[in-house]
C-alpha cells in the first residue's frame, strides 16, 4: 500500500451549526463514495497519533489556543462570524492537525509514497492568533514546521489550491526562505488578502507567490497558468517536501465562488504535482482537505484526486 487516507470519525463531532456550508456532510459524502468505490477499504487508516498543545504552539499563540478551549467549554459559540464550534471541536481540530503528522512522518519514513487527509476543520485561514474562516488551527502550516523541526528539511513546498487565499499559511511563512507558498485563488474574494504583490519579506522574500483569477475565469485559462507557475515553482525551489491544502471549491459548481473547474481539472492538476514532486522529491507529497462546498463536486473531485495520488509507483 503507497497511498494512505487518513479520517477520524471525530471530525463529524465538529458541530458547525444549522445550515453552515463547512458540515459533517462533507466528509461524510466523502466516505461514502470511496466506501463505494472500493478506495476507502484499501487505503483508510485510522489516526493514532496525537498532537500536544505545546505542538500547536509552534504556530499559534497560548492565548488563541486557550481561547478555542474556552470556546469549546462554553460552545455552541463562535470564534468570528464565520466560525463556530461546538463541544468536540477543539478535540477534531488538534486531531485534523494529528492526522497530518502522523502522514507527513509515515512518507518520511518511506511506508507510503503520498497520503490524503480527510479531515475538518480546515484549516488555511487560521493566522497565529485567529481563528477565521471556518479554521481553527493551521494544519498544513504544522504540517510544514513538523517538516523543518522534527525532520529537519529545509525547503517544504506547499502549494494551496483552495479557491480562497490561504491568509494564515502565507502568516505563518512569511518571512521564511525555508517554506514557500504557492497559492492559485480567485480574487477578489475572501478573505481579500493574496494580491501579487505579496511576494514574502526579509529572508522569505521571493518565496510567497499569489497567482489570481477574476471570477468566471475559464477552466482553460487556469489550466494554462497551472502548467506554467507548477514546474516553475519547482525549478526555482527545488522542494524536499510538498504539501497541498486541497480544496476543491475552485469547482464550477461550488456555492461559495466562480471559477470553472471540474473534477477533470483536479486529476490534471494533482497528476502535474506528482510529476514534478517525482523529480524533485521521490514523490513525497501530502494533501490535506480544505474548502469545497456542493457535495457531489466535492465527492467527485476527491475521489478523482485520491486515484491520481493511487497512480504513483504503481
Ligand atoms: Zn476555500
Amino acid at each position: 500500500m503507497k497511498t494512505a487516507i487518513y479520517y477520524d470519525d471525530l471530525f463529524l463531532l465538529h458541530d458547525t451549526q444549522n445550515g453552515h456550508p463547512e458540515n459533517a456532510n462533507r466528509l461524510r459524502v466523502i466516505r461514502r463514495r470511496l466506501e463505494e468505490t472500493g478506495l476507502w477499504q484499501q487505503l483508510s487508516r485510522p489516526i493514532t497519533h496525537r498532537c500536544t498543545r505545546e505542538f500547536l504552539e509552534l504556530n499559534h499563540t497560548r492565548q488563541h489556543i486557550q481561547r478555542i478551549i474556552s470556546a469549546c467549554e462554553n460552545a455552541p459559540a463562535s470564534l468570528d462570524p464565520d466560525t463556530v464550534v461546538s463541544a468536540r471541536s477543539y478535540d477534531a481540530a488538534v486531531l485534523a492537525v494529528s492526522a497530518l503528522v502522523e502522514a507527513v512522518d509515515a512518507v518520511m519514513a518511506g511506508e507510503l509514497h503520498n497520503a490524503f487527509c480527510a479531515v475538518r476543520p480546515p484549516g488555511h485561514h487560521a493566522e497565529k492568533d485567529r481563528a477565521m474562516g471556518f479554521c481553527l488551527f493551521n494544519n498544513i502550516a504544522l504540517a510544514a514546521h513538523h517538516l523543518l523541526n522534527h525532520h529537519q528539511l529545509e525547503r517544504i513546498l506547499i502549494i494551496d489550491w483552495d479557491v480562497h487565499h490561504g491568509n494564515g499559511t502565507q502568516q505563518a511563512f512569511y518571512d521564511s526562505p525555508q517554506v514557500y507558498f504557492l497559492s492559485l485563488h480567485q480574487w477578489p474574494l475572501y478573505p481579500g488578502t493574496g494580491r501579487p504583490d505579496e511576494v514574502g519579506s526579509g529572508a522569505g522574500k521571493g518565496y510567497n507567490r499569489n497567482v489570481i483569477f477574476a471570477p468566471g475565469t475559464p477552466a482553460d485559462t487556469y489550466m494554462q497558468t497551472f502548467e506554467e507557475v507548477i514546474p516553475a515553482v519547482f525549478e526555482q525551489f527545488s522542494p524536499q517536501f510538498v504539501l497541498i491544502s486541497a480544496g476543491f471549491d475552485a469547482h464550477k459548481d461550488d456555492p461559495l465562488a466562480q471559477l470553472q473547474l471540474t473534477e477533470d481539472h483536479f486529476a490534471a492538476m494533482t497528476r502535474l504535482v506528482l510529476q514534478q514532486a517525482a523529480a524533485h522529491c521521490n514523490g513525497r507529497v501530502v494533501a490535506s482537505l480544505e474548502g469545497g462546498y456542493n457535495l457531489m463536486a466535492l465527492a467527485n473531485s476527491v475521489e478523482r484526486h485520491v486515484r491520481e495520488l493511487m497512480q504513483v509507483g504503481s
